[in-house]
């Protein structure tokens, strides 16, 4: 394709996304498809003549589009919000045109130098202390497992550069509430903790991490010969948006020389807002925390910041330097390769300081309130109608609700709660996530699209209300 092919075609498909945005509304937010349904529709072999454009993009408009569930769809309630906001789709489209890699600093030096100062700049508006460095990793998934692989790597004296976990006599501890995302699990056992030697500590009342219980653990594990290495604190669950107590954690975390990482992948968003930094309380005292600016604060996925305090170790852990790799400015400059996993870096900074300045800290923070206060008047109509519940607090934009008809329990209960949310996803009016919270089924209804107003959060009311009529 020469570059005025490309001119054509660009701007037909910035039309294009243009005009689905504008009228998203108008599709089933679910994709009503079957599995294989796509594939079926497709060559099983590549074409081995060249095809048009038209052809393409038509293809893609007939077969792939209608296949796709809409998260940026105005009644997406489901799972976490994944805002793809326009300002940073932009920033996207001019990183992928420039095609540039960022290996080293000489590689790309604009893109390592704005990639310290988004990363910076988001530092600040969660208010976080100049006493830590941020980076972009792909997704809280990878950042947690360079957070558990540091944690390992200070707790055995840098054993990767000798006989690595295999040298190890003890056995070394990872800590989660029971409510801690599955990430957290897969990056144990991807750095090599083992099944075995992560703890699932019981959570209280409000469904975060029971400290007392984790202190126990942490004796217990002592007293056997064991080493305990990591915790894992959550602002923020997956299921329902509880806070594990910080500050509590961080001590129990200092005083036995341990590790703590702090998984705000979503409700880091919200720590924009000075008014819900109490959520994560002690933060300060932590070794590293991820969030994910590709959740709720809008920038198109994938954008996920990694906060470490010393990021010397970091780069300890992480760095190569192959004589093809090396430049003269090394000692001058960040080498982002060895703050993370990939060699290769893509220009996510350019979709973080686009959306960042087309919208003004003031804007975002303004959408967030917006979400809460939405949030917050739904919850009010459950409460207040008879037969529906609200199972856990709601420090955020998440509800966790149940309708109870009479004389329903049991997976009688959990049958008709997944029939009606079912129900409701398949009609395309609205998608909701179902989840389990203490082994029975609930609904999820997160709030927080982009494009999610208050008069979508009382049509989504409706609806669920008509799901439920007798
Ligand atoms: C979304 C989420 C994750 C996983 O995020 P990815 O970026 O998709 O890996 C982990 N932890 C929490 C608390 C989350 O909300």
């Amino acid at each position: 394709m020469t570059p005025e092919e490309f001119r054509t075609i660009g701007h037909r498909v910035v039309d294009w996304v243009a005009d689905y945005r504008t009228n998203i509304a108008e599709r089933p937010v679910m994709a009503p498809s079957r599995p294989g349904g796509v594939r079926a529709t497709l060559p099983e072999s590549p074409p081995e003549t060249a095809e048009s454009f038209n052809d393409i993009l038509g293809d893609f408009d007939r077969l792939i589009v209608p296949a796709l569930t809409h998260w940026q769809h105005p009644s997406f309630f489901g799972y976490f919000p994944g805002n793809g906001s326009l300002a940073s789709v932009i920033g996207d489209y001019l990183s992928t045109g420039l095609g540039v890699l960022g290996l080293s600093w000489q590689s790309s030096p604009a893109l390592t130098e704005l990639e310290d100062v988004t990363s910076d700049w988001v530092r600040q508006m969660v208010g976080l202390s100049p006493a830590w460095s941020g980076v972009i990793q792909d997704t809280a998934s990878t950042s947690t497992l360079i957070a558990l692989i540091c944690a390992r790597e200070r707790a055995t004296g840098y054993s990767l550069s000798r006989g690595g976990l295999q040298e190890s006599q003890h056995p070394l501890i990872v800590y989660a509430s029971a409510h801690a995302h599955s990430s957290v699990d897969k990056a144990a056992l991807l750095a090599g903790f083992g099944r075995a030697n992560v703890r699932h500590i019981p959570t209280d009342g409000n469904f975060a991490m029971n400290a007392d219980a984790l202190a126990e653990q942490i004796e217990a594990d002592r007293a056997a010969g064991l080493v305990p290495c990591a915790i894992v604190a959550t602002t923020g669950t997956t299921t329902t948006t509880a806070l594990d107590p910080i500050a509590t954690i961080a001590s129990l975390a200092r005083k036995n020389d341990i590790w703590l990482h702090v998984d705000a992948a979503m409700a880091g968003s919200a720590m924009i807002l000075s008014d819900c930094r109490w959520m994560w309380d002690g933060i300060e005292e932590a070794d590293s925390a991820v969030l994910n600016v590709h959740k709720w604060l809008g920038v198109a996925f994938d954008c996920s910041l990694y906060y470490v305090r010393d990021h010397q170790h970091l780069i300890r852990v992480m760095s190569t330097n192959p004589s093809y790799l090396q430049t003269p400015v090394d000692s001058q400059v960040r080498n982002l390769r060895d703050w993370g996993i990939p060699l290769g870096r893509r220009f996510r900074a350019l979709k973080l300081w686009c959306l960042i300045r087309e919208q003004g800290v003031a804007g975002l923070r303004a959408r967030l309130r917006r979400d809460l206060v939405n949030a917050a008047w739904l919850a009010e109509q459950i409460r207040a109608t008879v037969g529906w519940k609200i199972l856990a607090p709601i420090p955020l934009q998440t509800l966790c609700v149940r309708h109870e008809p009479g004389g329903l329990t049991g997976t009688a209960l959990d049958a008709y709660t997944l029939r009606w949310c079912e129900e409701i996803n398949k009609s395309g009016r609205a998608y909701l996530t179902p989840a389990t919270l203490e082994g029975r089924w609930m609904v999820r209804v997160s709030v927080g699209g982009e494009r999610t107003e208050r008069g979508d959060v009382e049509r989504l009311w409706a609806v669920m209300q008509e799901a439920v009529a007798p």
